[in-house]
Parts: C-alpha cells; sequence; structure tokens
C-alpha cells in the first residue's frame, strides 16, 4: 500500500467542487478536513460538518497555538486548518483531502512538498457566471454578492498555473474520471498524468482568460 497523501483542491466557488469531492468520496476511503471559519454559518451547515464556526478570538489563540497547518484571511472571513486532525489522519495511513483557497494551498506546499495540489477551472468565465447565477437563485443570493464571486474568481483562475495538477469542469462525469485519474496516478508517483500539467493545459487556462 503506498504512503498516505495529502491533496489539496482548488477551484473559485461555482465550478462544482462540492460535486467532484464527493463522488471521488464514494469511490475512495478519506479523510476530508473540517476546517474553521469565522464566518456565520450559512442555511444548513452544520457545525463540526461543514466546518468549525468559531470566534475571531478563538481563531486567533488557534493561530498563536500553532494548531492550524494553514491559515488565511480573505473578505473580512478568517479560515484554517486544523492541524491534529490531518496529522492523525495520516498517521492513520488515511488521504486527506483540503478543499481550499489558493493562499492556504501555497502555505501547504511550502511546508509540505509532497502534497499534492489539483486546480479545477471552469470550462469559460460566461460558464461560471451562469452556475453562480442558477445557484444564486436557489440560495437567495443578490447580484451584488455574484459581482462579489466573480471578482474574486478570475484572479484566482490565474494561480491555477502554480498547482500540480489542473482540469476542467465541464462534462460532470469527464471531470469526475479525471479527478478519479489525478488521485490514483498520484498515489503511485505521478507517472502517467502529464495531460493535467500546467505545460500540457496551458493553452485551455490561457483560452479561460482571455474570455474573462
Ligand atoms: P466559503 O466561505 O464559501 O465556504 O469558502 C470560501 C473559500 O474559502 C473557498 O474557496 C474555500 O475553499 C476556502 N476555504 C475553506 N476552508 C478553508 C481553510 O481552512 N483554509 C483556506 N485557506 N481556505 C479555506
Amino acid at each position: 500500500m503506498s504512503e498516505p497523501m495529502i491533496f489539496i483542491i482548488s477551484a473559485p466557488s461555482g465550478c462544482g467542487k462540492g460535486t467532484l469531492i464527493k463522488k471521488l468520496n464514494e469511490k475512495f476511503k478519506i479523510f476530508n478536513s473540517i476546517s474553521c471559519t469565522t464566518r456565520a454559518p450559512r442555511d444548513g451547515e452544520v457545525h463540526g460538518k461543514h466546518y468549525y464556526f468559531i470566534t475571531p478570538e478563538e481563531y486567533d489563540r488557534m493561530v498563536e497555538n500553532g494548531d492550524f497547518l494553514e491559515h488565511a484571511g480573505f473578505d473580512n472571513k478568517a479560515y484554517g486548518t486544523p492541524k491534529k486532525p490531518i496529522d492523525d489522519a495520516l498517521s492513520d495511513g488515511m488521504d486527506v483531502l483540503l478543499e481550499i483557497e489558493p493562499q492556504g494551498a501555497f502555505q501547504i506546499k511550502e511546508k509540505r512538498p509532497d502534497a499534492v495540489s489539483i486546480f479545477i477551472l471552469p470550462p469559460s468565465v460566461a460558464s461560471l457566471e451562469r452556475r453562480l447565477r442558477r445557484r444564486a437563485e436557489e440560495s437567495g443570493e443578490t447580484e451584488d454578492q455574484i459581482q462579489k464571486r466573480l471578482k474574486t474568481a478570475v484572479p484566482d483562475l490565474e494561480k491555477a498555473y502554480n498547482y500540480d495538477y489542473i482540469m476542467v469542469n465541464g462534462d460532470l462525469d469527464k471531470a469526475a474520471a479525471d479527478l478519479t485519474e489525478i488521485f490514483t496516478k498520484a498515489k503511485n508517483g505521478g507517472e502517467g498524468l502529464e495531460a493535467f500539467t500546467k505545460e500540457s493545459m496551458k493553452k485551455t487556462i490561457d483560452e479561460v482568460l482571455e474570455n474573462a
């Protein structure tokens, strides 16, 4: 059996990463890290399942104590990955999955260069906007909030270049198969994943960015 590994997945919101991660979890036994955040829970979000919802004071204390593997502040909110559950899962032989944004992803890669980072691109910024609008209809998000999400999404897309592997979520079945392939092959040393490296994906990334 191969060594347990840390996988980092980043994607702008509206890329459908939640569905892809769910599909990956149906196939493999993975420890999904639960982050701490100072933001308020949204409708249906459960403390200890989606996030640990903590106060800014608790967050500061955890930073001071070195309890986070990475932590990042943006949008006036703070997020952090608790270190201990990850160390425990790895010692138990489980692969760990972190769903975090790029600042946090880079911190982890610095501390644990053997972690595998994956960036999920939308097929286009127009499709990202469509998905965000569809979701906003369900959640009741305002136009302002949609615009804010789009504004942060585009600069985030450029950061795809700093990830080990880059994939597109256009067709869901194809994307789920791609993520499975990246996961299984990365666990076997990364051979055969050339199609997902920045060199191979450059044209795709540039096209998404050019039409942003
Ligand atoms: P949301 O508030 O919509 O749940 O998440 C906003 C962003 O924060 C997403 O891009 C998500 O991946 C990222 N995020 C969630 N947890 C963490 C964390 O522990 N650390 C970092 N750096 N980002 C996180």
